[in-house]
């Protein structure tokens, strides 16, 4: 690893440990150069993922997109940041399993359906109302029904 400072390429690793749930390792290295310390982050890369849109175009999967949608279903709502995170890191452990690198995003949006359905009722329905396109009141109101049971 360059080192920042004196750009010198020799550099020892001083401190390791995992952080992130085990999900990254951070590395604590010193130049040889220059004595001055920097981090270094690892993480497993995950194989990328193309997800079929409704219309059958295609495009990467993108976090921060899905990000957005939840936090747009649980504005407000008592669900945190550190949930939402939780239930981003789980779907994506999902597909990250399936032999498929294509995913329909009505899949995508089950998943997280069927968690956030245990999360926060409101939440739930909200993102359901987007991803299943209700087509009328009725719809709604048969899946808040549903949910009462
Ligand atoms: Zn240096």
């Amino acid at each position: 690893m360059r080192c920042p400072y004196c750009k010198s390429q020799d550099d020892r690793v001083v401190d390791s440990r995992s952080c992130r749930d085990g999900k990254a390792i951070r590395r604590r290295r010193e130049c040889i150069g220059c004595t001055q310390r920097f981090t270094t982050y690892e993480y497993i890369e995950h194989a990328p993922l193309t997800v079929i849109k409704r219309d059958g175009s295609r495009e990467p999967f993108d976090r921060v997109k899905l990000q957005k949608k939840i936090e747009l279903a649980c504005y407000k709502t008592a669900v945190s940041s550190d949930d939402m995170e939780e239930l981003i890191d789980q779907v994506e452990a999902d597909l990250g399993n399936r032999a498929e690198k294509e995913v329909p995003s009505q899949y995508i949006g089950e998943l997280v359906m069927e968690r956030l359905k245990n999360l926060n009722d409101v939440a739930y329905v909200r993102f359901a109302s987007v991803y299943r396109q209700f087509k009328d009141r009725q719809d709604f109101v048969r899946e808040l029904e549903q949910l009462a049971n």
